[in-house]
This record gives structure tokens, C-alpha cells and sequence, in this order.
């Protein structure tokens, strides 16, 4: 072992290597011709240590998650929270590479305190599940975290006071794609005036993230017809991520 030096690191460095020469010097003197670690198990510590320092990241992003939804409980800044019976923060993986964004939760979202838990939410599940991942490997949000009443759409002054902390969790999360559902986060996250007929299918990159616009799944339950272009842009998201090299499963049939 080589012995702190009072010279300082540089000292201290030199050595380290020296007791690691003699020691290789030891080895090879012994008969042994290399080290005892195969490509295999290189390869393997490395993807253990990648492991290990992701669920540490994971943590640390789940208690700044945890601390921004503390912040949030009791807030009041527009007239929505007066309404509420829970906030809807978020849920999904703190670490999640694709984020999902709506507009704003509906009553069975405000009864549980999840996003995209009623018949919308069902059918996000069925197409995070069509590109082979599960609710718990992404994440789920909204522009505004209180419900609207009556489900109307979130006034802009409503989007405008909640964005820094959807802002702040996308920051938080660091996705590389986004997806945003329908006109509302589009326009929000975008600053953008088009519509979703028209900005949907195509990625727009803003400060490193990739975001996919695609139509509201409460629009799909609307009118079926429009599933095959959210198939469609699914499927680019799914490329997207092989192409990254990003977790993603198997993508499945349409449904
Ligand atoms: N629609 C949304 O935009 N968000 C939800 O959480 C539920 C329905």
C-alpha cells in the first residue's frame, strides 16, 4: 500500500503507481501472464458501477421530486387550487428518459391524486404499453396540477403561474423526449400559436429535449380515426429511442 505522502498528491500518486508496478512485477515473476479480469468482466463492472451511480442519480431525483410536491401542497396562486381535493403532481420513474405532459387533471385524477388515471388515462397506458414500456418507466404530468372545473381547458394566466414548476421538474427528470398531448401543452411548452394538427409527427428540440407533439388521447376516445397518426408518432418516439440507445422494449401491433 502505498503511504500518504507529506510531499502532497502528486507525491502520493507517484506512489500508488509504483506499489502498483511492483505489485504486477510480483505477479508476473509468479508465472502470471495477465490480469485476472476477462473483457467479459470488465464489461460487466462497468455496467454494474453505470447501475449503481443511475440509482443514486435515481434517488437524489426522486427527493427533489419529493421536495418540489411539499413546496406545492398547499398552493394557491391561481384559483384552481381552491377547487382542488388533491394536487396532481406527477408520477413515474424520477429518472424516466420519455415524459408524457397533458393539460390538466379531470375528476378522477383530482379524487386520486394521479395523472391520467380515468378513460383518457387508460388509453395512455395502453399506448405507453404499445411501445413496449410501462407507466412506472416514464413519467406522467400535466401543465397545471389542480383541476380545472368542469374539465374546461386551463386558462393561460392558470398554465402561466404553474409552468416554472413543471419547468423545474422537467430540470429535475431531464428526459431526453417529451411527449406533449394536444393543443395545451404544445402551445405551453412550444410557445407556439400553431395547432396540434399541425405541429404533431415531428420533433422540435428545445434546450436539449426532444419533444413529439401527438393528439390528446381524450380527443382519440373522440374520434378512433385520429389513433393511427398517434401510432404513427409513436413510432418515431420508439425509433427515437432505439436510435439513442435509450431502455425501450418491443414495439407492439397498433391497437
Ligand atoms: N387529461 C389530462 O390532460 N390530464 C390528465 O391527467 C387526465 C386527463
Amino acid at each position: 500500500m502505498a503511504r500518504r505522502s507529506a510531499e502532497g498528491p502528486r507525491d502520493e500518486l507517484t506512489g500508488i503507481i509504483a506499489s502498483a508496478r511492483m505489485h504486477l512485477e510480483m505477479e508476473r515473476s509468479l508465472g502470471a501472464e495477465h490480469l485476472p479480469f476477462s473483457p467479459e468482466r470488465v464489461k460487466e463492472l462497468r455496467v454494474r458501477r453505470r447501475a449503481v451511480a443511475a440509482a443514486g442519480a435515481g434517488a437524489r431525483k426522486a427527493a427533489e421530486l419529493e421536495k418540489l410536491r411539499r413546496e406545492l401542497e398547499s398552493c394557491c396562486r391561481c384559483g384552481l387550487g381552491k377547487g382542488r381535493i388533491n394536487l396532481v403532481f406527477g408520477v413515474g420513474r424520477p429518472d424516466a428518459d420519455l415524459m408524457f405532459i397533458g393539460e390538466g387533471p379531470g375528476q378522477q385524477e383530482d379524487e386520486q391524486g394521479i395523472p391520467f388515471v380515468g378513460p383518457a388515462g387508460q388509453l395512455l397506458t395502453k399506448i405507453i404499453e404499445a411501445i413496449g414500456l410501462t407507466r412506472d418507466e416514464v413519467y406522467i404530468a400535466n401543465i397545471v396540477k389542480c383541476r380545472p372545473p368542469n374539465n374546461r381547458a386551463p386558462l393561460p394566466e392558470e398554465s402561466a403561474l404553474c409552468l416554472p414548476f413543471l419547468r423545474r421538474q422537467i430540470e429535475i427528470i431531464r428526459p431526453r423526449i417529451i411527449v406533449t398531448l394536444g393543443n395545451v401543452p404544445t402551445q405551453t411548452l412550444l410557445q407556439t400559436a400553431a395547432g396540434i394538427t399541425k405541429t404533431r409527427g415531428a420533433f422540435v428540440e428545445r434546450d436539449g429535449i426532444l419533444y413529439m407533439p401527438t393528439f390528446h388521447p381524450a380527443y382519440l376516445l373522440r374520434d378512433p380515426n385520429k389513433k393511427k397518426e398517434v401510432w404513427e408518432d409513436m413510432k418515431k418516439v420508439w425509433a427515437k429511442m432505439k436510435e439513442l440507445g435509450l431502455r425501450i422494449g418491443e414495439l407492439k401491433s397498433a391497437r
